[in-house]
């Protein structure tokens, strides 16, 4: 099995390149363009001989159509992530999580390819208040980021009508664990906290958010990449829901800091109160979440704390 994994220096995707090398014997191209949040440091220590890294864009088409000629299954991770970076400026957004998997599915219309899975996020769905989102609620996006995404999930939906792309989408909640940018809720909290700095928290921390462990996420992508129904979509959740504030406290429990850290800052616009997801689908295709959030902050904690002192 080759795997062309695009994004796989960024924070899901490295986690998902070891993964996968380690549970499969695929050989494994990592294709990335090595933006501000990609990082060649998240791969170093990956020595496989099934594993090459190319640096690259997935905006490049002929570089795309090469690489996707040459692989029985895409994985797209590659995408400009940060929401707050969107509302900024919008054009990356469009331009990568759009563009550049319009690229990568017009090579993949040419090929036959076993499946394409393109990375998903519940914030497609919109905020919900009550209840959890099933695959079949319509995509209502409020950030132009989410917007980029739900506009990839259309695109890619579009390609396996038209053009038989076998497309699978997964549409995971927010993600935790090693690797992942500073930029980020937890390990910025961790670092801010660990150097005794204020924890900016947004508005008055009421956010709901349900937070996934990226190991389980990992996991998640390799069941439907081999027992996922094509064409269809999985969301991949932990149904595990904490505030922005809870989980600011936590992180301080964690480090063993103090909760006068907290500050609380002019809140995103637009901020999305409550994300859940409903998780059925991929239950019944076997998978549950292994690590409790406790479990998994510990090891992100830990991680943060020896790339410190490493650094
Ligand atoms: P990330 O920002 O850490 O990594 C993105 C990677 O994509 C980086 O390595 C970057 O260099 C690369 N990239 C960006 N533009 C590129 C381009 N034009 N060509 C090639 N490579 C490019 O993001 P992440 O948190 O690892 O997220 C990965 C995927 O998972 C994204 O598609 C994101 O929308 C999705 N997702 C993330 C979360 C989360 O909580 N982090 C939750 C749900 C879904």
């Amino acid at each position: 099995m080759r795997l062309l994994v695009t994004g796989g220096a960024g924070f899901i995707g490295s986690n998902y390149v070891r993964h996968v090398l380690k549970r499969t014997d695929a050989d494994v191209t990592t294709l990335d363009a090595l933006t501000y949040a990609g990082s060649k440091a998240n791969l170093t220590d990956i020595d496989s001989p099934r594993h090459q890294f190319i640096e690259g864009d997935i905006r490049n088409r002929e570089l795309v159509n090469d690489l996707v000629d040459d692989a029985d299954i895409v994985v797209n991770f590659a995408a400009e992530s940060h929401v707050d970076r969107s509302i900024d400026g919008a054009d990356p957004f469009v331009s990568t999580n759009v563009g550049g998997t319009c690229a990568l599915l017009d090579a993949a219309a040419d090929t036959e390819l076993e499946r394409f899975i393109q990375v998903s996020t519940d914030e497609v769905y919109g905020e919900i208040l009550e209840e959890k989102f099933t695959e079949d609620d319509s995509l209502s996006p409020r950030n132009p980021y989410a917007a980029t995404k739900a506009g990839a999930d259309h695109l890619a939906q579009s390609y396996y009508t038209t053009h038989n792309v076998p497309v699978v989408i997964t549409r995971s909640s927010n993600n935790f664990g090693p690797r992942q940018h500073p930029e980020k809720l937890i390990p910025k909290l961790i670092q801010r906290a660990s150097e005794e700095k204020s924890l900016p928290i947004y508005g008055d921390g009421s956010n709901i958010r349900e937070w996934i462990y990226v190991e389980d996420n990992c996991r998640a992508i390799e069941t439907v990449r081999k027992d996922g129904n094509i064409g269809e979509v999985y969301n991949i959740g932990s149904g595990d829901e904490r505030t922005n504030l809870e989980v600011a406290h936590e992180v301080l429990d964690a480090v063993d800091a103090n909760a006068d850290l907290i500050e609380f800052v002019e809140d995103r616009p637009g901020h999305d109160q409550r994300y859940a997801l409903d998780n059925s689908k991929l239950e019944a295709l076997g998978w549950k979440p292994s690590w409790t959030f406790e479990e998994g902050l510990q090891q992100a904690v830990e991680y943060y704390l020896e790339s410190e002192t490493n650094s």
